[in-house]
């Protein structure tokens, strides 16, 4: 380096010193980082321009079940004001990699119990909360920005209410009819839908990576032949051949199949992926 960079840079560095050291004129930006794409969408419409959010998954191609973390993220997380994730096991490798605040949505805003089912934004409910709790914890690193947030969490969850019109309105038409799903992933939508699930421990199996029992099969198969199912969801991420012929079965017997995925597809928001898959299950009550 000549001497002539060498003191510019010292010049630059000693601007940067200057600037940092006058917090009163500078309003804090808030680091956030969100374990997955759809809560990083929450967390960075109350947060508006007051910082930005980061998002470790945010690809449909990384299952966050066995997703582990590099040093980089490890490095990312540490740094962050806010940790934001959904717990209940999902995600837990981010607990221990630090930041100045976690937030755990499955306790501390959910207040879920353990052996809850775990795929939380799927409940019509948690972004709404997630949205009015990181209101107040972003008001007190920024309190002067205290009131922008709160009209930011208000802003998101009226764009949130679409989706609980469009669960109200199936639910007038479910009359608490069976339904079968090939994992536990769509279980709280279909609950605020009105529908009961045909095959719990057959899902449960299918998650867990295991082999559904073969009684737990043929059950499912019979369900199927019979229509004793009004339709079949299916998690397309997964990747199962025991999924695979018990959806070529509905189709077959004309029993419909709701497509659902586990994390947020390419190009989409939370609405339009939530909306989309509402969509199906209204379709099918129209035919
Ligand atoms: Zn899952």
């Amino acid at each position: 380096m000549n001497l002539k960079n060498k003191v510019l840079l010292t010049f630059v560095a000693m601007g940067a010193s200057l600037a940092l050291g006058s917090p009163a004129a500078f309003a804090k930006d808030i680091n956030v980082v969100t374990s997955t794409d759809f809560y990083g969408e929450v967390a960075q419409a109350v947060l508006g321009k007051h910082g930005k959010v980061t998002s470790i998954i945010s690809s449909p191609n990384v299952d966050p079940h066995d997703y582990e973390p590099t040093t980089k993220t490890a490095k990312t997380v540490s740094k962050a004001d806010i940790v934001l994730y959904n717990g209940l096991g999902y995600d837990t490798w981010i607990e221990k990699l630090g930041g100045k605040k976690q937030i755990d949505i499955a306790s501390d805003v959910m207040h879920a119990k353990d052996g809850d089912n775990e795929h939380l934004w799927y409940n019509s409910k948690t972004m709404a909360k997630t949205a009015t709790y990181l209101a107040n914890q972003y008001g007190k690193i920024d309190p002067k920005n205290k009131a922008e947030f709160k009209k930011n969490a208000a802003n998101y969850e009226k764009k949130l209410t679409k989706l609980s019109t469009t669960l109200a309105q199936i639910k007038k038409n479910s009359d608490n009819k069976k339904v079968a799903v090939s994992e536990p992933v769509f279980e709280y939508a279909l609950d605020d839908m009105g529908y009961s699930i045909a095959n719990d421990h057959f899902a449960k199996a299918i998650e867990d990576g295991g082999d559904p029992s073969f009684s737990d099969i043929k059950k499912l198969q019979d369900d199927i032949k019979k229509k004793k199912i009004v339709f079949f969801v299916n998690n397309t991420q997964a990747d199962s051949k025991v999924i695979k012929n018990l959806v070529d079965l509905c189709k077959k017997n004309n029993v419909p199949v709701v497509n659902v995925t586990e994390t947020l597809p390419a190009k989409q928001n939370y609405i339009s992926w939530m909306q989309s898959e509402y969509n199906q299950v209204l379709k099918i009550q129209e035919n």
